[in-house]
């Protein structure tokens, strides 16, 4: 086909002769439309010039005089998207009757799915045609039984109409809502926040962003279920609608992360009460069958103004506000400043050698002796990781234990650490040194991983040599199938199983009941004051007490001092672990010593008790 000359198509829509125009249609209804662009031609049959035209709805071409059936027709083809043609009773502008043949074809844009109708009109000669009844493309004239037809097929296109209205409707919202809360999901609140940012840059209000990330929402999840998790999610959706106000928009963005968007107001004073009042009623435990879970919220604040040169940012402002709350200690709030910009890419940077880190296996097994508190021989040791970083040397947990779980890669750092030890265990062993127990650290995550239970059988590591001490098992009451599985599988096997930080929080009495331990470790922020503060020796007491009634041994975390040593072992704690008996040393350093010390690693005076403060010896009397 040959190519048009420009020349020549810009002629057509002057001289054409037929009347032409261009129409953009509803999406939902065909019948409505407006014109977008006419001809010469059509400008002359209608009397309306290109400027009238542009704007007036389809109904300018369909005169008063046009017949019912006629009428009923035009509409019925349009509300079906089908192409027609009738002869039609129509008055121009000036509102002179005329005759025209309309024809109406459908047409439709594949960039965006807009619908457009052409509309071409030839007037026809009154003269030759005065008599002629208006005419649909069959040729037909309506009677008065199709006029009742068409009645009726126009009360059910209509209704059809409303209820796919209504659809759309629901719909929109639907898209807009998240399901399980009820809140905005994160599309709308993209579409919400362009629209904020475009009304700040035409100098509407500032407006603050306020991240809400719960704490270890993963652990409620993955142990106690899904039901358990959704329940939490809405309550706390729940209590933030109640916090917030009208005019605040609030969304959950997906799993446990939520954002409220606040306009700014005469001080940014109501946005700290906000954040204040968040992490406090995230305090509460939620409750539910009977069962409570306690689950934090970090909370990172920013603020979008007007000085700002690209306000989008205050979302990754938030999100760092967020994350430097979760780094400092959770259940609090951070307002955005720009040094913690520096520490976001300091984290990010963690994150990315963590990775290289896992692939390489630079993760190494340290080992701290406990100490059985009426021998004062070794009665065990606890690995703990280290990460022997290429650059920064050893690097103890604190530094990036929290960041591989957000990860959710402390499975694998388990699994590393796990994977060296029954060749260290090997060289004791052929040394013969004893070394009655090995503990491992096992996070909610990696007691669930179904491939724990088949590594502590194929480890080649004696089970009855082995002790599991469970973090979190705050989470495990609820335990779900797999937790149980896997709690029973370890006790068939005859591994030993510890309750690590009791008394934390992180742990719970009715933990305990579930997991029947065989240890109870009661942490060290209980066993340091002790020496100093009665109230803390009660409190040890009491739990060592709990732990004898349930059948459980008890171990003392933190034992930094002769008198916390004493103190411990009167109390009720049958091993002791801390400091004062070793730091955790490389299974190089542990050998030395146990060779050192024959694994007597204290001599307790069977006559040594410790009364308020100090160490005394007993009286023989
Ligand atoms: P944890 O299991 O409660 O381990 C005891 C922590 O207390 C160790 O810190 C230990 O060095 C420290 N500690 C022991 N005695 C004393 C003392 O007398 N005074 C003081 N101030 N501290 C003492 P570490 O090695 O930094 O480990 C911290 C936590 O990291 C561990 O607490 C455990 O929860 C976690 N962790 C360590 N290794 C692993 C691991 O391989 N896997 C997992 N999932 N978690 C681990
Ligand atoms: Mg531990
Ligand atoms: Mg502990």
């Amino acid at each position: 086909m040959s190519v048009i000359p420009s020349q020549i198509l810009e002629q057509v829509p002057l001289k054409c002769a037929e009347g032409l125009g261009l129409a953009l249609a509803s999406d939902q209804d065909g019948a409505v439309m407006v014109f977008k662009w006419c001809n010469k031609a059509f400008s002359e049959t209608t009397g309306y010039s290109s400027d009238d035209a542009i704007g007036q709805r389809g109904k300018i071409l369909i005169g008063p005089d046009t017949e019912q059936g006629t009428h009923l027709l035009i509409i019925d083809k349009l509300m079906k998207w089908e192409r027609f043609s009738v002869i039609s009773n129509s008055n121009r502008k000036s509102g002179e009757p005329y005759r025209a043949r309309m024809s109406w074809t459908p047409l439709s844009d594949p960039e965006n799915g807009d619908r457009w109708w052409l509309c071409s009109l030839i007037e026809l000669d009154s003269a030759l045609e005065t008599s002629a009844p208006a005419r649909s493309d069959t040729g037909t004239a309506p009677d008065g039984a199709v006029v009742t037809k068409y009645s009726e097929e126009i009360l059910r296109l209509e209704k059809e109409n409303r209820r796919l209205n209504e659809l759309a409707r629901t719909v929109t919202k639907e898209s807009n809502e998240d399901p399980l809360t009820g809140l905005s999901n994160r599309r709308h609140f993209e579409v919400e926040f362009k629209a904020w940012v475009a009304a700040l840059r035409k100098g509407g209000p500032d407006f603050a962003l306020i991240y809400i990330d719960l704490d270890r929402f993963k652990p409620v999840n993955d142990t106690l279920g899904h039901d358990a998790g959704d329940r939490v999610l809405v309550s706390v959706s729940h209590m933030l609608r109640r916090v917030s106000s009208e005019t605040d928009l609030v969304a959950r963005l997906g799993g446990d992360e939520f954002i409220i968007m606040k306009p700014l107001g005469e001080s940014a004073l109501n946005i700290s009460a906000l954040a204040d009042r968040i992490v406090e009623e995230m305090r509460t435990p939620f409750t539910f069958d009977g069962k409570t879970v306690s689950c934090s919220a970090s909370v990172g604040v920013a603020i979008a103004d007007t000085k700002m040169s690209s306000p989008e940012q205050v979302i990754a402002d938030a999100d760092t506000a967020m994350y430097h709350a979760k780094a400092h200690g959770r259940g609090r709030w951070s307002f955005f400043t720009a040094e913690m910009h520096a520490e976001s890419i300091a984290t990010k940077r963690l994150a990315t050698e963590l990775l290289v880190a896992v692939d390489r296996r630079e993760f190494v097994p340290f080992f701290q002796p406990l100490i059985d508190a009426a021998t004062g021989r070794i009665s065990s040791a606890e690995v703990l990781v280290r990460w022997r970083h290429p650059s920064k040397g050893l690097l103890p947990p604190a530094e990036f234990l929290d960041v591989a779980a957000d990860m959710g890669i402390l499975n694998q750092v388990d699994e590393i650490v796990f994977s060296q030890l029954r060749e260290l265990l090997e060289v004791f062993d052929t040394s013969e040194i004893e070394l009655p127990k090995v503990a491992i650290n096992v996070s909610a995550g990696r007691l669930t991983d179904p491939t724990f239970i088949h590594d502590i059988r194929t480890s080649g590591i004696s089970p009855g040599r082995l002790t599991v001490e469970i973090l979190e098992s705050v989470y495990l009451e609820r335990m779900g199938d797999l937790v149980s599985w896997a709690i029973d599988e370890l006790n068939e096997m005859g591994v030993t199983i510890a309750v690590d930080d009791f008394g934390t929080g992180h742990a719970s009495v009715q933990g305990l009941l579930h997991i029947k331990p065989d240890l109870l470790k009661i942490d060290r922020q209980f066993i340091q004051p002790m020496v100093e503060n009665e109230t803390s020796r009660g409190l040890v007491a009491s739990i060592a007490a709990i732990g004898k009634s349930l059948g459980t041994k008890i171990v003392a975390e933190g034992i930094e001092s002769e008198a916390h040593a004493y103190l411990a072992r009167d109390m009720g704690c049958d091993h002791l672990q801390g400091f004062h008996f070793g730091r955790p040393m490389s299974a190089e350093d542990l050998r030395q010593k146990l060779i050192r010390t024959k694994g007597q690693f204290w001599h307790p005076a069977p006559d040594m008790s410790v009364t308020a403060g100090a160490v005394t010896r007993g009286s023989t009397a």
